[in-house]
């Protein structure tokens, strides 16, 4: 199963995609969690992205497209993979296209999640990431047992520098203008899987599953 997930900062898209590549046993492809990584270990293309995403801006395509280019050529990607936040232009979509098609395959679906922007900016407002493995809460919609500490791995809770509500607006701004326009791409390739996502993590996981299984 070969897919991306297409939606709005805040739409649940990495929540999804937890659920998903379990279920299908294929690796989760997070552009955004590798740019966190090198930030916070400073490595080069730590430096270079830093200020992109503190200001919710994108990172340039040619900073994107040659990370994604190695990474699904890697042998845990033979089965497929589950792009999360990636294709995010034109550019990058296509990209994405002609190095699958120089490899012999092709996306199999286009997960786009959508979410009226009052519920986006309030699920990225609340958004906490566990500090150690990542994992995903809400303060309201998706707490932890235990406040500020990881279910999973007792991690310490914190939040993404971006998640402030003025950034979050931005970044809806350049998702409307930048990424949005992949609805018709994908549209136009028949791949395109349309979730509602405002209702609950298990019905929007069910809605996926319904969809890709159909
Ligand atoms: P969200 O899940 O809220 O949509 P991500 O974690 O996917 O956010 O991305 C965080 C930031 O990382 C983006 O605002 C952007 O600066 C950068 N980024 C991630 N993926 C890409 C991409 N494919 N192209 C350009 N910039 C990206
Ligand atoms: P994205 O990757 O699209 O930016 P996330 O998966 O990180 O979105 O979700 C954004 C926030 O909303 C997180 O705090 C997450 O726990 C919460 N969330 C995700 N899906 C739902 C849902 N269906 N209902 C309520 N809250 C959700
Ligand atoms: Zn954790």
């Amino acid at each position: 199963m070969r897919l991306i997930l297409l939606g709005p900062p805040g739409a649940g898209k990495g929540t999804q995609a937890s659920a998903i590549v379990k279920r299908y046993n294929i690796p989760h492809i997070s552009t955004g969690d590798i740019f966190r990584m090198n930030i916070k270990e400073n490595t080069p293309l730590g430096k270079e992205v830093k200020h992109y995403l503190d200001a919710g801006l994108l990172v340039p395509d040619e900073l994107v497209v040659d990370i994604v280019k190695d990474r699904i050529k890697k042998s845990d990607c033979k089965n497929g993979f589950l792009l999360d936040g990636y294709p995010r232009t034109i550019k990058q979509a296509e990209v994405l296209d002609e190095e699958l098609a120089k490899m012999g395959t092709k996306l199999d679906a286009a997960i786009n999640i959508f979410l009226d922007t009052q519920l986006l900016i309030e699920r990225a407002v609340g958004r906490r990431l566990c500090k150690n493995c990542g994992a995903t809460y809400h303060i309201k919609f998706h707490p932890p047992k235990q406040q500020g500490i990881c279910d999973k791995c007792g991690g310490e809770l914190y939040q993404r520098d971006d998640d402030k509500e003025e950034t979050i607006k931005k970044r809806i701004e350049v998702y409307i203008n930048q990424t949005k326009p992949l609805i018709e791409y994908y549209k136009n390739r028949e791949i395109l899987v349309n979730i509602d996502g405002s209702q609950s993590i298990e019905n929007t996981f069910d809605q996926i599953i319904n969809a890709l299984e159909k």
